[in-house]
Parts: C-alpha cells; sequence; structure tokens
C-alpha cells in the first residue's frame, strides 16, 4: 500500500521532479547562515551523516542502501540511494562534523559501554537533525500557508515553533555536556553487542507516548509551553560481523524510568523486539539492506506501522471509514524483529 501515490494522468517523472524541487528549495531557504554549533559565518556546510558512514556501508550492496520511503509510502521520493546521500544533512561546518561525533562514530568504542561523552554526541546528532527537518517543514508550510492549503494555519505554526525551541534548547544542552565532559548525566535502557550483523541501520530520538505497559509517557498533544517533550534515542548499529543497540535518555527525561524498570524485569529478547517495533513506529531515520527488499515489500503489518502517527493509520489522516471500522494500532508481534538471529545478514 502507498500513501501518497502519483495521481492519474500525470507524468511520474514530472511529479518527482516537481517535488524534489520544492524539498530543495525548502532547504535552501531554511540554511542558516553560519554554523548552528561553532557560530563561523560559512558558505558551505559539512554533508553529515545522520547514522555514520562506518555503519552504512556495512549494510550496503554496491555502495547503495535502501531509503525508508520504501515502508513510509511516498511513491515520489527514492526508495534507493548511494550512501553518501543517505540521511545525510546540511547544517554545521566540516571542523564540528569531525569534532563533535569522534567518539562514538568509532566501532572499537561502539563495542565497549558507552561513555557519557558518546551518549551526548550522538543525542546532539539526533536533535540536529531534527530541527534541520522542522525547519524545512516550516518553509514547505509558509508555502502551502501563501497558497491557502491548511485549515488551520496558526495552531501547526504554533506547535512547529515549540518543537523548533525544543530543539534548540537540546542542542544547546548536549554541547556543553560534550565540551565540558559532564559525567553521569545518562542511562542506558539497554546495550548489547549482537553476534551477527543486522539488515537495518537506525539512528533516532523517540518521543514515546507509550511505555512497555501501555502507560503513557509523553502526550504527543499538549501544546502547552511548559510542557517539554522528553526524548529517549535509539541507535542500531550493524557493523562487520556484529551489531550494536543501543538505547538511553537523559536522566532529566525522567518519564522514561518506568520503561528502564520494565526493561529490567524482562529478557533481552523481549527488550530487543519491543526495540525493533519502536523503529517501525516512531522513526524514519532508518535504512534497509537491499538483501531484505522483497521480504520489506511483501509485508503489509509492516507497511501500515510505519504509516502510523500517534497510532492513527495514515500518518494520521483519520478518515470517516477510519472512525466506523476502527484501527487496531499494529503490534510487536506482529512484525518481523530485525534485531533477532533469525534476521542475520551474511
Ligand atoms: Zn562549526
Amino acid at each position: 500500500m502507498k500513501l501518497l501515490q502519483t495521481p492519474k494522468g500525470t507524468d511520474p517523472i514530472a511529479v518527482r521532479k516537481k517535488l524534489s524541487d520544492i524539498l530543495r528549495q525548502a532547504q535552501n531557504d531554511s540554511k542558516p547562515d553560519s554554523c548552528i554549533l561553532c557560530g563561523r559565518k560559512v558558505t558551505s556546510f559539512c554533508n553529515s551523516h545522520s547514522v555514520p558512514q562506518m555503519v552504512l556501508k556495512n549494510i550496503a550492496d554496491n555502495g547503495k542502501i535502501l531509503q525508508s520511503n520504501l515502508l513510509v509510502g511516498v511513491e515520489m521520493l527514492d526508495i534507493e540511494k548511494g550512501i553518501n546521500n543517505s540521511g545525510t544533512f546540511h547544517y554545521i561546518c566540516n571542523d564540528c562534523d569531525s569534532k563533535y561525533f569522534q567518539d562514538y562514530e568509532n566501532p572499537d568504542n561502539l563495542k565497549s559501554c558507552p561513555t557519557d561523552k558518546m551518549m551526548a554526541e550522538i543525542a546532539l546528532k539526533d536533535s540536529l537533525i531534527q530541527l534541520w527537518k522542522r525547519m524545512q517543514e516550516m518553509e514547505i508550510f509558509k508555502k502551502a500557508k501563501e497558497s491557502g492549503v491548511y485549515v488551520n494555519p496558526s495552531s501547526y505554526e504554533y506547535a512547529r515553533k515549540l518543537d523548533i525551541n525544543e530543539n534548540k534548547e537540546e542542542i544547546v544542552f548536549y554541547k556543553n555536556i560534550i565540551e565540558n565532559d559532564i559525567q553521569n548525566g545518562f542511562q542506558i535502557l539497554f546495550w548489547d553487542v549482537l553476534p551477527f550483523k543486522t539488515h537495518i541501520a537506525a539512528e533516532t530520538e523517540l518521543a514515546l507516548s507509550e511505555d512497555l505497559n501501555g502507560h503513557q509517557v509523553n502526550n504527543l498533544f499538549d501544546y502547552r509551553p511548559d510542557i517539554r517533550i522528553q526524548n529517549m534515542h535509539l541507535c542500531v548499529f550493524p557493523l562487520e560481523n556484529e551489531s550494536v543497540v543501543l538505547a538511553f535518555y537523559h536522566k532529566r527525561d525522567k518519564k522514561y524510568q518506568a520503561l528502564r524498570h520494565q526493561f529490567n524485569s524482562v529478557s533481552a529478547e523481549i527488550v530487543l523486539k519491543h526495540l525493533n517495533w519502536l523503529i517501525f513506529k516512531y522513526s524514519e531515520n532508518y535504512f534497509i539492506s537491499k538483501d531484505i527488499r522483497k521480504l520489506i515489500e511483501e509485508n503489509e503489518k509492516l507497511q501500515e506501522l510505519s504509516q502510523e502517527n500517534a497510532g492513527y493509520p495514515n500518518m494520521g489522516m483519520v478518515t470517516p471509514l477510519t472512525l466506523l471500522t476502527g484501527y487496531q494500532s499494529v503490534n510487536q508481534d506482529e512484525i518481523p524483529n530485525f534485531l533477532s538471529p533469525n534476521f542475520e545478514s551474511e
């Protein structure tokens, strides 16, 4: 099932071109004139990777990997890309890119218990990517507003501005931890080196709405400015013959305490199954090896889950039919667990 298909009677190549023009324009218009980390004026930004290149190359086939667009169902966007263009963002200078992520972008470091600095580096990068995406969404929104597409533009704009302010605050917060080597701030939810290479790679911040027992973590629809959305961070890094899975949060984000206790009281298999499900439910920042393309394309539940938004189907665009027939959110037992040894990659 595709969520956004090329409209009938239109030239698919022209539609793709138009869409990529809009996205490129939004990227240009949202570009700052200085590096967001060091403040130096720059004319060109680093081609930074959300999931480190040294991880992506482990699941690439001739340098190519599958994008989450394959599942999210936007037919007009590329589903296969080279490592160089996969999950990249252009928001910081080359110096900062080589300075701030050194500790975690290193396979040897990843195989030993993560330090506060490594987790701050991951959290900083996740916040940068979110900010970069949201600034572009704002540009696209401005254009849509001009053409009268949004029904209630002021509430959309208000919610996005709150998100953007939260991202900016996170960037300052995590940068400070890295620069001053501040200790004991993070809480690991799960960390393990799996003895096989996974088919998927991911690095993302997640704003969970529910914990393992279905209790609320964040109310994603609470737009009061004094309520900060709390994030956790999740990484799946396939290495040469192993994979590192890491989930953590900063201790100021207390809403994840219950999840930590729940994870501690169940087996690693159950935690991995849950983390696998969280990636597809909450994130778009994952990449897939071409080896499992057929399996992914044929799995309707996985597609449905990837297209959910806050538990509703079709990215939250609820139709009267959905309300009549009801929608059961896809649960973690209904999709393949790519973090289990059954999905070992060659
Ligand atoms: Zn910089």
